[in-house]
């Protein structure tokens, strides 16, 4: 099979410029000015962008939690994922304390195999680092080309690890060559607060919100990022949202130390004000909360400066149903909020049409750092000879509005309803397959392969 896509706007995160890109097989063969070449099929992109797929390094799918599963599975989070211009995922395995981390891995790969439609990797969480965990943590990079490692600061006999596991970790993460990456948010002074609001009778989701106040993130985020620093490990915070938070991160820049930064975009463009619903709030409980309107100016100016790496989802999708586990108490509610699907399009319609980012910048957030920073480039995120060929063609004057009633999530309403947006994704290839084609879905499930990643350096 071989496509050759035809006078679009090449979009890479240092360029734009008009070309030709030609598919041969699964890989970009060449990129230049009116190629000639025989093919299967041409496509016409005059007037659209032409860019990497996109990467999202933090999605849930099928993922038990809280008493239920996360309602997207392999098959039709992938399938929503490419609906949006996402053609890689990178998912967690969660271990279970008391067991191997080689015993969660099976759960997922038996969840995942053969299910997805867009290519995936995992993040290995660790939840119990011991003497067994810690011989097991060169195996994951070096046989299963599983390089990061999640860990949790909240969540306590659940989750959490206390920091003596946490620096035992980074440095055996260090010593084999992966990145360490971390829920930062302080766990006893949240479950402190939990309690507190409940023993107060205060039940609604606006109390998930109160009980997470932006210094129990913040706090976390320092106390993180000064023990990578003592131990040199590569670092990452993932779904990052205030400006506490950040904050810790530049002071690590002024020592010269690289902590990655990751938000989601709810955080860039949704505020707490949605916890004032009453139960109708609970559509977006999730860990950390939405935060205030200073904290969305903050996270837009970490991206233009380079503090704030990467635009991922967080996406942990529940159906109203499973929201409803929690209609009298905050606490019961799933954690979660589904969007893997509108990442793209939503970062493209409040940012790059709204002046808040350039379009090299989209790409950049969207796509190539997440490749970088995991040891995934130039394989993906990236157009170039050679490089995958995960490949959107993107309207970016095409309005439409996004709803439960259209979207491809497994779940019963959306986040965004009725929100107008201004750039579409229309055409996506994967892996040199066409896989969505004017809102029409091509690929089979199992088409998705899983990536072993490389080793990893703490710089891009
Ligand atoms: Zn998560």
């Amino acid at each position: 099979m071989s496509i050759l896509i035809k006078n679009g706007k090449v979009v890479t995160p240092s360029e734009i410029s008009v070309a030709d890109v030609l598919i041969e097989g699964e890989k970009i063969s060449a990129i230049g000015d009116n190629l000639n070449a025989n093919v299967d099929h041409v496509i016409d992109a005059k007037g659209l962008l032409v860019m990497p797929g996109g990467i999202d390094p933090h999605v849930h799918l099928d993922m038990p939690f809280m008493g239920t599963f996360s309602s997207d599975d392999y098959t039709s989070g992938t399938t929503a994922a490419l609906f949006g211009g996402t053609t890689m995922l990178i998912d967690f395995v969660l271990q279970t304390q008391g067991k191997s981390l080689d015993h969660a891995l099976k759960q997922w790969q038996g969840r995942s195999n053969g299910k997805a439609c867009c290519d995936y990797s995992f993040h290995m969480a660790v939840t119990d680092f011991n003497e067994s965990t810690k011989e097991e943590i060169k195996v994951m990079i070096e046989k299963e080309g599983i390089t990061s490692f999640k860990t949790f600061m909240a969540y306590k006999g659940a989750l959490m690890i206390d920091d003596r596991q946490m620096v035992g970790l980074m440095n055996e993460v260090k010593r084999n060559g992966g990145m360490v990456t971390v829920h930062a948010t302080n766990g006893d002074m949240i479950d402190y607060l939990i309690a507190k609001h409940r023993e107060e009778g205060k039940l609604t989701p606006l109390y998930h919100y109160l009980s997470q106040p932006e210094i129990t993130e913040a706090e976390a985020s320092g106390r993180f990022s000064d023990m990578a620093f003592n131990t040199g490990v590569p670092a990452y915070i993932v779904h990052m949202t205030c400006e506490g938070a950040h904050n810790h991160v530049r002071l690590a820049a002024m020592r010269n130390q690289k902590v990655f930064a990751e938000t989601c975009i709810q955080y860039l463009i949704l505020d707490a004000s949605l916890y004032d619903k009453n139960f109708d709030g609970a559509k977006w409980v999730m860990s950390p909360p939405l935060r205030e309107k200073k904290d969305q100016e903050s996270l837009w100016a970490g991206i233009n400066q380079g503090s704030i790496q990467v635009v991922a989802t967080d996406h942990c999708p529940f159906k109203w149903e499973q929201k409803l586990m929690g209609k009298d108490d905050f606490s019961k509610i799933p954690n979660g909020h589904p969007a893997i699907e509108h990442r793209m399009e939503l970062l493209f319609s409040e940012g790059v049409n709204k002046g808040k980012i350039t379009l090299n910048k989209f790409v950049e957030v969207a796509s190539t750092n997440a490749a970088k920073i995991f040891g995934m480039f130039p394989q993906k995120g990236c157009l170039a000879p050679g490089s995958d060929a995960d490949v959107i063609i993107f309207d970016p004057n095409e309005e439409h509005i996004l709803s439960a009633k259209t979207h491809h999530m497994n779940v019963d309403y959306s986040s965004y309803e009725g929100w107008k947006m201004k750039g579409k994704t229309k055409t996506v290839i994967m892996r040199g397959k066409v896989a969505v084609d004017n809102n029409t879905f091509k690929l089979d499930p199992g088409y998705g392969k899983f990536v072993k990643r490389n080793k990893v350096s703490g710089i891009i």
